[in-house]
């Protein structure tokens, strides 16, 4: 029987990983937006995972497109702080927000609305196959998920969540049908620093899966707008201002006038996704899910 090749993997990711957390510089990507609060994605559109810093530990919000990613957020981290992290939030239970739990979990306490963990087991994103295709792409993926588990939420809260860390106070609130079977944005009051989850994106068509409901979407966008909020951090794309919120607003209004309109003269559903323009987003990434927005607006204005 051959040995698994352990120690080797183990002896690689801790040169490769101990190279960045001793380095003199934070690692590439990380921006810094307020005091005490980092942003990280590797590339642009990736999910983003964000470091926050208090004096009784590190909060995340998410960890990160891949393990890979994870790591470097760890190296980041311990650049940052001799602190611990306590928990990780998750916008939403996806894979390119909560692959790289493990690297962190335990000690750090996983936070997920209710139905994370229901929809992590089910998805086929964190089966075997798929995380050997994922290991596959390169060795440095590979070690980087070295003593891989899938972590769920050890806390699943409703609705929502008050949450204390040191002199850091967070706030979650539960967004119903925007993206996931369980997404979250969080409100940091004090910073007036907006976590968004992927309810909106950044000059970017979202996802919108058959359960999404777009009503419940500008609804979440009202909400997170009557917070007032100063930054205003998306699942994916750069952080930014309540800017973010407007044009994902008009955007939706749009699409729902547009979809509405056309009902009305009689159109198909195909028909409505040959014909209809969406002025403002000729320069959007994703055109590919333009479609399944379409659908959503659709079973909106037939009430369905
Ligand atoms: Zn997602």
């Amino acid at each position: 029987m051959k040995p698994k090749p352990t120690v080797g993997i183990a002896a690689f990711l801790s040169i490769a990983f101990a190279a960045l957390a001793y380095s003199q510089e934070l690692p590439p990507n990380i921006k810094k937006i307020k005091e005490g609060i980092y942003v990280y994605a590797a590339v642009l559109n990736e999910a983003n995972a964000t470091i926050v810093l208090s004096q009784d530990g590190v909060v995340l919000i998410d960890t990160g497109q891949s393990p890979k990613d994870s790591h470097v957020v760890m190296a980041a981290v311990k650049k940052l702080t001799s602190q611990p992290v306590r928990y990780i939030i998750h916008t939403e239970p996806h894979p390119d927000h909560a692959m790289g739990d493990f690297v962190f979990s335990p000690p750090a306490l996983v936070i997920g609305h209710a139905g994370s963990t229901d929809s992590m087991k089910a998805s086929e994103s964190f089966s075997p196959a798929r995380i050997e295709k994922l290991m596959s792409t390169s060795p440095e993926m590979r070690a980087a998920f070295n003593g891989f588990r899938l972590v769920t939420p050890q806390i699943e809260y409703r609705d929502r969540l008050s949450l204390k860390v040191g002199e850091l106070a967070l706030e979650l609130y539960y967004l119903k049908n925007v993206h996931s079977e369980a997404d979250t944005a969080i409100w940091l009051p004090q910073e007036r620093v907006l976590f968004t989850a992927a309810s909106v994106g950044v000059k970017r068509f979202g996802n919108h899966r058959p359960f999404v409901s777009i009503a419940d979407t500008l609804s979440a966008i009202k909400m997170m707008k009557a917070l007032n909020p100063e930054v205003v951090i998306p699942g994916h794309g750069d952080p930014g201002t309540v800017k973010i919120l407007d044009n994902m607003e008009s955007y939706y209004n749009k699409l729902m006038d547009g979809v509405g309109q056309m009902v009305k003269q009689g159109k198909s559903l195909d028909e409505i996704k040959k014909e209809l323009k969406i002025p403002g987003t000729e320069d959007w990434e994703g055109k590919d899910r333009l479609g399944n927005n379409i659908e959503a607006a659709y079973r909106g204005v037939l009430g369905r």
